[in-house]
Formats: structure tokens, C-alpha cells, sequence
């Protein structure tokens, strides 16, 4: 958990370099610099894959209850890389002016959709096709900065909706660490509150 943002993005570029897997994206800012840092992707789990690095998502940190309706709040360093848990296409990206701050949605194939807040820099626009495992924004959440939203602490809010209900990420993240790929339709809908 004490790990630096810097940190990260070295240990998976020099992770994905490894095995070739490596490209470079534009960054559309939230009014912080621009940059076009080489970026790693995030390896699938079947047709899923976790939505920030690994090393950030130990069980502890997957099965924190949320503060009310069923989503998962991971606590990561401002400028943490985070992905797109499926192939889809993106149907929200920028800062909402509102709670979720700099927001990504993405609906996969399957018409779940799946909720990223308060990013920092949001990496893709809306109508954009994403593939599984793509870099979708970099995390925030300092409370008062560019697309906290209502966040008080650096982290990332993930929500994951099925027939626009709400379902708990803590179980899909349990399964895709242990290299199951439950789909959203099986995640519980109560217990993560
Ligand atoms: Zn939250």
C-alpha cells in the first residue's frame, strides 16, 4: 500500500516490456499535464482483468464494505493506472461536476457496465471502443483536486452494474485474483454494504 504511483507505472512498464506488451496513449488531463508516457495494460483473465495493478488488490483491500450502496472504494496513490475490466465501448468519460468527479463508464458486450470515479486524468472519450485490460484513466481522489468529485482520499471507486443493478465488485475481484473469470451476472448483489 505504500508503494508510489512512479513506482507502479516503472514495475508494469518493466512487467509488460518483458513480454512486448507495451503502447503509448495521448492523456486527456482533468487540468494536470499532459503526457505521453508509455503505459502497460493490464494481462486478462479470461475476458476480464483487473482494474488496477495487482500488487494494489490484496483480499484485504477487495473486501472493504462500501459506505452505502454496493460498489468497492481501493485506496491507491493519485496517478495510479487503471484499466478496462472488459472489452466494450465507453459511454461516460470526463468530470461529472458532481460525486463521481472524473468518471469513466464502460458497458461490455454483455450490457453490464462497469463505474470508475474520481480520476485524475480520464484517458478515453465517449463512443470509444475499449479492448479488456486497456488504460482508461489515472486514479485521484485528493480531496478538492481535478476530478475528485466528493472524494475526500485518494482512491479509486469502482461500480459494477447488471440490469442497472448494483452488484458487489468485492466478489468478481476475489475470482479474477484467483484467475476465475466470474462473469457479473454471478457477482452477489447484497453483503459488500
Ligand atoms: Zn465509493
Amino acid at each position: 500500500m505504500k508503494a508510489t504511483a512512479a513506482c507502479v507505472v516503472t514495475l508494469s512498464v518493466a512487467l509488460l516490456a518483458s513480454i512486448g506488451v507495451l503502447v503509448a496513449l495521448p492523456v486527456l488531463a482533468l487540468g494536470a499535464p499532459t503526457s505521453t508516457a508509455p503505459v502497460a495494460a493490464s494481462i486478462p483473465i479470461g475476458g476480464y482483468a483487473l482494474p488496477l495493478p495487482a500488487n494494489f488488490l490484496s483480499t484485504a483491500a477487495v473486501q472493504r464494505h462500501h459506505h452505502d450502496y454496493p460498489a468497492l472504494d481501493i485506496p491507491v496513490p493519485v496517478g495510479t493506472a487503471a484499466f478496462a475490466v472488459a472489452a466494450g465501448t465507453i459511454i461516460a468519460a470526463g468530470d461529472d461536476g458532481a460525486r463521481c468527479g472524473g468518471t469513466v463508464i464502460l458497458v461490455d458486450r454483455r450490457s453490464n457496465r462497469f463505474v470508475y470515479c474520481h480520476a485524475s486524468q480520464v484517458l478515453v472519450e465517449p463512443g470509444q471502443r475499449v479492448d479488456v485490460g486497456e488504460l482508461i484513466l489515472l486514479t485521484g481522489g485528493r480531496r478538492g483536486a481535478a476530478g475528485a468529485g466528493d472524494s475526500t482520499g485518494p482512491h479509486l471507486h469502482f461500480g459494477v452494474f447488471v440490469a442497472g443493478t448494483a452488484r458487489c465488485p468485492q466478489s468478481l475481484l476475489l475470482a479474477w485474483l484467483a484467475g476465475v473469470a466470474l462473469d457479473p451476472e454471478a457477482a452477489a448483489a447484497t453483503g459488500c454494504t
